[in-house]
């Protein structure tokens, strides 16, 4: 880096440090998770404390699917409440975590595979607030989101994703919001799972232990039970970014291991430390 480089990069809001900052995915579920006192959104509360506080978050969520890829680049990201059907409450509930268009121009220039387009109208859809109002409830922590190319394979998003890695470098908190076992048209309200969903849940969980990424790629090839978890890829996708930034020997765990509803796994991630 040039001198000029260097004080540019000390006067950004996000130079370089030496703490390498961890990667989460998280299964969302139900937006009620974010008013709902429960197991899930303890964990999340929880995770909130045991990560190191973020100068911004960066969120890839199942919910912002475009053609291209795109980042929110406004100070003020509104909150969405894209869903139907619940109460009062949830449509009332607010995060008014401010944005980062210096770190939206930061995403942009750090992807080269594609041209990340701009985005002002979007803000933060519930795969992303309703998790971060349960981690960290004070939304003083600039948040930003990036879209998922609705045109692209998961190879595509796979090798995308990798390049966001100098972002953990900056403070930067990246986390997917998806689930790994999402078939709504399945849903049932007793607690007891699909077996196909404990069969995949369980199926990702080995090949994530075992850093076979590949294979989680290319999930079309593991069989019925994926297809019946995948219907269609948008809750799946985020957790491809997430493990696109894991480091070989970087420590992890899981959280949130339960499938709830029959067809939704909750099993969420955290990579480093
Ligand atoms: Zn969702």
């Amino acid at each position: 880096m040039s001198v000029k480089g260097m004080l540019n990069d000390l006067q950004s809001g996000y130079p370089v440090q030496e703490q390498l900052m961890p990667v989460l995915f998280v299964g969302h579920g139900s937006p009620m998770n974010a008013v709902e006192d429960n197991p899930f959104s303890r964990a999340w509360e929880d995770t909130g404390r045991q990560v190191p506080r973020p100068r911004a978050i960066l969120c890839v969520s199942a919910h912002w699917e475009t053609l291209g890829t795109h980042v929110t680049g406004m100070e003020h990201p509104r909150t969405i409440h894209d869903f139907g059907g619940f109460p009062r409450l949830l449509y009332e509930k607010q995060y008014p975590a401010p944005g980062s268009p210096e770190l939206a121009r930061l995403t942009q220039s750090t992807i080269h595979r594609t041209l990340v387009k701009l985005d002002s109208n979007w803000g933060l859809d519930h795969g992303t607030w309703s998790v971060l109002c349960r981690m960290f409830p004070k939304a003083d922590i600039p948040v930003i989101q990036l879209s998922l190319d609705q045109t692209q394979p998961p190879e595509y998003h796979f090798e995308l994703a990798r390049e966001l890695a100098p972002l953990r470098q900056r403070g930067i908190l990246i986390v997917g919001s998806g689930n790994i076992v999402h078939n709504l048209a399945l849903i049932t309200f007793e607690e007891k799972a699909y077996d196909w969903a404990v069969e995949f849940d369980d199926q990702a969980k080995r090949l994530i232990t075992q850093n076979d990424f590949n294979g989680l790629v290319h999930y079309e090839k593991l069989g019925e039970a994926a297809r019946l978890a995948i219907p269609s890829e948008e809750h799946y996708l985020p957790l491809l970014y997430t493990l696109a930034l894991k480091n070989e020997s970087e420590p992890m765990r899981f959280f949130n291991e339960q499938i709830t509803m029959g067809s939704l796994s909750m099993r969420s991630l955290y990579i480093g430390s």
